[in-house]
This record gives C-alpha cells, sequence and structure tokens, in this order.
C-alpha cells in the first residue's frame, strides 16, 4: 500500500541502515522537528544486516577515535532512553601485529585513544596467549588491549536508534 508522504520537509534521509537511523536519531534530539527518513525495504535491509557487530575504537585520528568513543557511551545509555536492548556485550577487544610497521600504527593508534580517556594499553605476545590460549602466537609481535571495546547486535542498535528518531519527533516510512 502507497503510503503518503509530506509535501516538505526540513531534512530527508534516504536510507534506513545505522547510518540513517542514527542521523534521523541525532537531528531530532538535536531539535530539528521535521526530518524525515525514507527506506526503500524494511530498516536494517541493507548492509547493516550483515554486520558481525564489533565495537572498536582504535581508530586513525582524533575524529574517529572521538567518534568511537561517543558510540561506546551511546551504546551504554540508549536502552534507558528508548527500553531497546542493542545488546551490547562489552569483552574488550585484542588487536595483533605481525610485523614492526603495524605494531608502530597500533601503538600510535592507541596513543589517540588514551589522549580521550579510553584505555588502551601494549600486550606483549606471551599476556595476549594467556589472554587468548587458541592464538597461533608464531611471529606476533605483540598488541593493543582495549577493555571498553566489544560487540552489540548491529539490527537491535539500529531499531534502537529508529525508536528514540520517533521519539524525538522524526518519521520514519518504509517500502
Ligand atoms: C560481512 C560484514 C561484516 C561487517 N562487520 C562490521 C563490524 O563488525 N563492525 C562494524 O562497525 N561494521 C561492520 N561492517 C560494516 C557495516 O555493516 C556498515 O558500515 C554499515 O552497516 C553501513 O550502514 P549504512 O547505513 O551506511 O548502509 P546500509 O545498512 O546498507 O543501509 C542503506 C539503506 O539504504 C536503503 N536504500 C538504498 N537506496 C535507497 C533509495 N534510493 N531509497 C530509499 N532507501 C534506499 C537500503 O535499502 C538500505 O537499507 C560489516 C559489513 C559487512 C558486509
Amino acid at each position: 500500500m502507497t503510503q503518503s508522504l509530506p509535501s516538505h520537509a526540513q531534512v530527508v534521509i534516504i536510507g534506513g541502515g545505522i547510518h540513517g537511523c542514527s542521523v534521523a536519531y541525532h537531528l531530532a534530539k538535536a531539535g530539528w522537528k521535521d526530518v524525515i527518513l525514507l527506506e526503500r525495504k524494511a530498516l536494517t535491509s541493507g548492509t547493516t544486516w550483515h554486520a558481525a557487530g564489533l565495537v572498536g575504537q582504535l581508530q586513525g585520528s582524533h575524529a574517529t577515535t572521538a567518534f568511537a568513543s561517543y558510540g561506546v557511551e551511546l551504546l551504554q545509555e540508549i536502552e534507558a532512553e528508548t527500553g531497546q536492548n542493542p545488546g551490547f556485550r562489552q569483552s574488550g577487544s585484542i588487536s595483533i601485529a605481525v610485523n614492526e610497521e603495524r605494531l608502530a600504527e597500533l601503538k600510535r593508534k592507541a596513543d589517540f585513544a588514551s589522549l580521550f580517556g579510553v584505555e588502551a594499553h601494549y600486550m606483549p605476545t606471551d599476556a595476549i596467549a594467556e589472554r587468548w590460549p587458541l592464538m597461533n602466537a608464531d611471529g606476533v609481535l605483540g598488541g593493543i588491549h582495549m577493555p571498553s571495546d566489544g560487540s552489540a547486535n548491529p539490527i537491535d542498535l539500529t531499531q534502537a536508534l529508529a525508536k528514540g528518531a520517533r521519539m524525538h519527533g522524526a518519521t520514519i516510512r518504509e517500502r
């Protein structure tokens, strides 16, 4: 059945994956009153449906680290606001390096994380193997442990953002 659409809006967001729903949520929460999101199929039916849901804060710049760190805060708060559990499990993560260049890159990214107050520390190979005994430690030079990383359910998180967007006044139309 064809649904009627408003003749105009302050902003039209095309696509109801995690990005579109996040933009709708944040604009509506910031006070934009005339936000509409149009999804050609169903929310999460695009790439979002396929994501493993890993939530990593080890990024390459100040801006992306700040975004990733904010993402974890949002994952911790969105259920209280919307009643929708995003399936966040704060298991921590370990990123490993098998060459010196990668190790230097990981350490640089860990410095960015620390600047934003995100706990990140170097782990020698034997400590990683102790934490993750299934790892083949051959050639592993060390890694970075991020205790506040984890995983979420991308579908549930997107639905939580969509619900929050609606609660703040956004309109979402599927199909
Ligand atoms: C196998 C796999 C594993 C992944 N694992 C992770 C992970 O662990 N962690 C992580 O952070 N990221 C992961 N990703 C990446 C993540 O899934 C994507 O970055 C994210 O889902 C992209 O979201 P999106 O909203 O931009 O796009 P999409 O989810 O693709 O949403 C776009 C939406 O737009 C709609 N659309 C398109 N054209 C139109 C139109 N003309 N009109 C209306 N609607 C339209 C589509 O139907 C779709 O629903 C993974 C990706 C894959 C494929």
